[in-house]
């Protein structure tokens, strides 16, 4: 099969898979992936990579990942000017947050290789993600399944987030893709989860509290609650970058930062609660 190559077979035929097309983003890959062996999982984990350097990928290597070489996909000029960054910057510019510079909106759609994986049940999850609690049972939910784009208002719940869904890998569908993805004349606002929106258009809710946004602990301080959070997901800013909301998000940057390392992780009980919580 073209498009990718896997450095050595598959253990289990359930695959936590994740994206990395650089360094930053395999820094985010490598806390999820050790956040993920915390949880004890006996799944597979994955990295879908394009180029990352060598030490990169010797560090994932050494968390006992999968590493999986990915094209980018073989999309026409016309689409990869319109979802380049300046070019979608431009044309739906991000009014709520902050794009990191390292992020490349066109890298987004090379998620859907995951579509050609030899697993039969996979979870995907954005590197920008940890997993605090077991969600090994996301494998039985249906294909395909997300979280609402929760973090600001109640008209969040029309739209899914892309950070964390439940699929199941088929060639056929990854082809059925391809020829939907890239029309003439297609913009897909928020790259692949636009894509995918529109793609599933009826697709399974997962609880929020299976993808809690970073801005609910902002916005929403309501609806958190550590010991209910089982996948936290750093949208916007990265925990590993130095950004100016970092001072607000100073309690979840630490526990990424203790996930990111080898010492031991706090217990979600004895995690404060967001300044705005009644
Ligand atoms: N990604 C990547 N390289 C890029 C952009 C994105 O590897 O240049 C992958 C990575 O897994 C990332 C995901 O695609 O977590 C989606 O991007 P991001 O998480 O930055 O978007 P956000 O969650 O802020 O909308
Ligand atoms: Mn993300």
């Amino acid at each position: 099969m073209s498009g990718f190559h896997a450095e050595r077979p598959a253990r289990d035929r359930r695959a936590y898979v994740t994206l990395a097309t650089n360094a930053d983003y395999a820094t985010g890959a490598a806390a999820l992936l050790r956040s993920l062996r915390r949880t004890g999982t006996g799944a597979d984990l994955v990295v879908m990579f394009t180029d990352l350097d060598a030490a990169s990928q010797d560090m994932l290597r050494a968390l006992d990942a999968r590493l999986v070489r990915v094209d980018l996909l073989p999309t026409s000029d016309q689409f990869n000017q319109t979802h380049a960054r300046r070019a979608l910057h431009g044309a739906a510019p991000f009014t709520k947050g902050e794009k990191p510079p390292f992020h490349t909106p066109l890298d987004n759609f090379a998620k859907l290789r995951l579509w050609q994986l030899d697993y039969a049940r996979v979870v995907f999850i954005d590197a920008d993600a940890i997993v605090l609690q077991n969600i090994d049972r996301l494998f039985e939910y249906p294909e395909f399944s997300a979280a609402p784009n929760v973090y600001e208002s109640l008209g969040d719940f029309h739209r899914l987030n892309s950070g964390v869904f439940t699929a199941r890998p088929s060639q056929e569908t990854f082809d059925a893709m391809m020829a939907r993805l890239d029309q003439p004349g297609v913009f897909w606002r928020r790259t692949d989860q636009t894509f995918l929106e529109t793609y599933f258009p009826n697709w399974h809710g997962l609880p929020v509290f299976d993808n809690m946004l970073q801005y609910v602990w902002l916005n929403l301080p309501q609806l958190w609650k550590w010991t209910d959070i089982r996948v936290l997901h750093y949208q916007y800013e990265k925990p590993w970058q130095d950004h100016a909301k970092a001072d607000s998000l100073r309690v979840l940057i630490e526990l990424w930062q203790a996930h990111a390392g080898d010492g031991p992780v706090p217990d979600l009980r004895d995690l404060p609660p967001p300044p705005g919580a009644a």
